[in-house]
């Protein structure tokens, strides 16, 4: 619904090709064959477009809308917030939110935890891992730890030093000659086309394997290893057993190797429990969130520590961090994300993601009877199955028909290749779940039965 001197449809559209660079986007095919969904509003988990069509938001907006667009709650604290307060910096100041979101921080993180540093996004929460490891063994007097142990179709984001770490090749070919070098591991998750091993059971030991070995020969000179916790989001959802995670914790203690744990995505309920790593009843020493963080309301982020690493720091100013950015901690982002902490606990949002996950598992598997649906899974607050029809990479093309389908039947669906994935916000209500899911079915087979 666009109010009476809102620009329209077409001029947003021809702004918008003659301008815009957008990401992770073929241009020229955007600008001569794509008609772009025109967004104009958006309320719990539906989008609405300038016309007025509504679409179910399967993707929670880059995974970012955990609770659901607008929530009334935060809605409410970005207003009279920004009546107060809406930036100032960090550095010798300080104020309300940032201070008492550290300590409602710590309360739910994992055991170990002592210390918040803000940053922007999840990238930046990964950067800022990254460098704390190396910084903090060239202070405990092993400077020679300065390398990253990695996972094959990782991906920790797309600056300089997360994208370094990350392994999808599309995202990461045309910056290889000035990306660090990293200890590239197998994936113990997928993705299910690679050379690696199809038997989800025999990659899984097969990629344990690999981590012994790596850790006994090259533990000397690990800072630490990266990790996506039980999902593996970009490559395709590609999920795995929480075991692989005791065993990260296991070698990371008889190495002293840093577990930097991304929650980025895996975080703040998506997979079940509130963090991924509370499946495998383990502790990283690094624990990076953004996205759920805020509620996908702002660019937000922070990297949690554990006083061995913080303890490294201490002392005379030139063993300090010296490393930020200009919006870390902003109060607007910090009063949202004690909002949302808030939120989880009085709407028992973790709660409700076991009976929604028992829907997306039901409704993914009755597609499961034609054969070229392969490798159905879920997770939390994850339902992704494998379309086996012409090229499976990222660029292939049937998961933009089903994107088509989709669309025409309200729902905003999002392909990773040919992978068919839903990550709605948690609390999507159950009726809401129910049709999104019915349209996701409707439209895979609309895809798939077309000539
Ligand atoms: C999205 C994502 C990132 C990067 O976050 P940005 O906010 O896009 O920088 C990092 N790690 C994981 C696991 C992600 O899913």
């Amino acid at each position: 619904m666009s109010t009476p001197h809102a620009p329209s449809r077409e001029r947003i559209v021809a702004a918008d090709k003659s301008t815009v660079w957008h990401p992770y986007t073929a241009m020229d095919t955007y600008v001569t064959s794509v008609d772009p969904l025109v967004i104009a509003r958006a309320e719990g988990s539906r989008l609405f477009d300038v016309d007025g069509r509504s679409y179910l938001d399967a993707n929670s907006s880059w995974w970012a809308m955990s609770l659901g667009h607008r929530h009334p709650r935060l809605v409410q604290t970005l207003k009279s917030q920004a009546d107060s307060l809406i930036h100032c910096s960090l550095a010798g100041t300080t104020h309300e939110h940032a201070a008492l979101l550290g300590e409602e921080l710590l309360a739910v993180a994992p055991p170990g935890f002592s210390r918040v540093f803000y940053s922007d996004d999840g990238s930046t929460a990964v950067e800022v891992a990254l460098k704390m490891a190396v910084q903090y063994f060239a202070q405990s007097g092993r400077p020679e730890k300065n390398t990253f142990a990695t996972l094959d179709s990782a991906f920790h984001g797309e600056t300089v030093g997360a994208a370094s770490v990350g392994g999808v090749p599309l995202f990461r070919d045309s910056f290889r000659s000035i990306l660090f070098p990293t200890l590239l591991l197998p994936s113990p998750a997928g993705p299910l086309d690679a050379a690696f091993d199809r038997d989800p059971a025999r990659r899984l030991e097969l990629a344990k394997c690999a981590l012994r070995d790596a850790f006994e020969h090259h533990g000397k000179r690990l800072a630490g290893i990266v990790i996506e916790p039980l999902v593996q989001g970009a490559s395709g959802m590609q999920i795995y057993d929480p075991s692989y995670l005791r065993l990260v914790r296991e070698l990371c203690d008889t190495h002293d190797v840093l577990f930097i744990d991304d929650e980025v995505f895996a975080g703040y309920g998506r997979t079940g429990t509130f963090w991924a790593v509370d499946q495998a009843g383990v502790s990283p020493d690094l624990l990076c969130m953004a996205k759920g963080f805020s509620g996908g309301v702002l660019p937000m982020a922070a990297t949690l520590a554990t006083p061995r690493i913080y303890d490294a720091f201490r002392g005379d100013p030139s063993r300090a961090f010296y490393y930020g950015h200009t919006y870390c901690g902003h109060p607007l982002g910090a009063a949202i994300a004690r909002e949302v902490l808030a939120i989880y606990r009085d709407e028992r949002i973790v709660e409700g993601v076991a009976e929604r996950n028992r829907r997306i598992g039901d409704a993914f598997a009755a597609v499961a009877e034609d054969t070229r649906v392969e490798n159905v899974r879920t997770l939390g607050m994850i339902g992704a199955l494998d379309l086996a029809v012409g090229d499976s990479g990222y660029l292939g093309a049937i998961g933009w028909r089903v994107y088509d389908e989709a669309r025409k039947r309200g729902a905003y669906l999002r392909p990773l290749g040919n992978v068919i994935y839903v990550a709605p916000p948690l609390n999507i209500p159950l009726p809401e779940l129910d049709e999104l899911l019915s349209i996701v079915q409707d439209s895979i087979r609309a895809a798939l039965s077309a000539p």
